[in-house]
């Protein structure tokens, strides 16, 4: 059987365990449903049917509003600021307690004119390092993950966080902290203006759709933030972990690929 996808996109993410499983659903996709219409036992049956791939379901508005900034001063002056300003702005930032114990703040990563915008939870302790978000084992995995998507770190691609400062012990950011930190999110948005925006895990789903719907659910549909199209999937930590669940991570890559195709 003929996968819909190139070999080396399943290589990059190590996906070949997982592709009995895609051939499972693939065989199970094609089978006649239970009570279907069959061809008459001796007849020939027809040339297989294109598989015509509907347009992913539009998700309804978020139940929850999107975060209205903390400080709306600062909020107003960060709308104004250029890259230059941002990396100032986040610098020097204090609007939360992360500041407190941050070596120094992760503004983001990438072509600042990027159609494809990836957003993560927050930098870990090899980012708080670094100044770079997304270079720990995470990090190598959402590398693969590009590469099978045909991207590249720094390339078409801008990579950044719901807050841009280490949450202590990598715990989640509160949603506080990410309020805080919204106005330098949005600045980041307004400047690049993706065509489409990734976001990584359920953090930066809930920032960015204000629902706190499971990542399940919120998969496989296009959500929308700032007039952007975003699509939502597993975060590369937990993926780590949930070794099965990077099947469904590269079929939402995919997605995301269809529904750039068209802009
Ligand atoms: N996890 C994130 O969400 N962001 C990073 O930058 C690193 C790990």
């Amino acid at each position: 059987m003929k996968l819909p996808y190139a070999e080396d996109t399943l290589r990059e993410m190590e996906l070949w365990p997982f592709l009995a499983l895609q051939q499972q659903s693939l065989m199970q996709s094609n089978a006649p449903a239970p009570g279907a219409e069959t061809s008459p036992p001796g007849r020939q049956a027809g040339p297989p049917r294109r598989d015509v791939r509907p347009s992913p379901p539009r998700a309804a508005a978020p139940a929850v509003s999107n975060l209205v900034a903390a400080d709306p001063v600062r909020a107003a002056r960060v709308t104004q600021l250029d890259w230059d300003g941002l990396k100032i702005e986040a610098a020097a930032c204090q609007a939360c307690g992360l500041c407190t114990q941050r070596k120094q703040a992760v503004l983001g990563v990438g072509a600042i004119d990027a159609p494809w915008l990836f957003i993560g939870e927050g930098p870990g302790s090899e980012e708080d390092d670094q100044g770079e978000p997304f270079v720990g084992p995470a990090g190598k995995l959402l590398d693969a993950m590009l590469a099978a998507t045909g991207l590249q770190r720094g390339r078409e691609v801008y990579i950044t966080n719901v807050v841009k400062c280490r949450p202590p012990g990598n715990r989640n950011p509160s949603v506080d902290e990410a309020l805080a930190c919204a106005p330098l999110l949005d600045r980041q948005i307004d400047l690049i203006q993706p065509k489409l925006i990734v976001a990584l895990g359920k953090i930066a789903l809930m920032r960015l759709t204000g629902s706190e719907a499971s990542m399940a659910s919120m998969r496989g549909k296009l959500h929308e933030y700032r007039g952007i199209p975003v699509i939502a999937t597993y975060h590369p930590a937990y993926l780590l972990r949930n070794l099965p669940d990077k099947l469904k991570a590269w079929e939402d890559l995919m997605l995301a690929k269809r529904s750039m195709a068209g802009r």
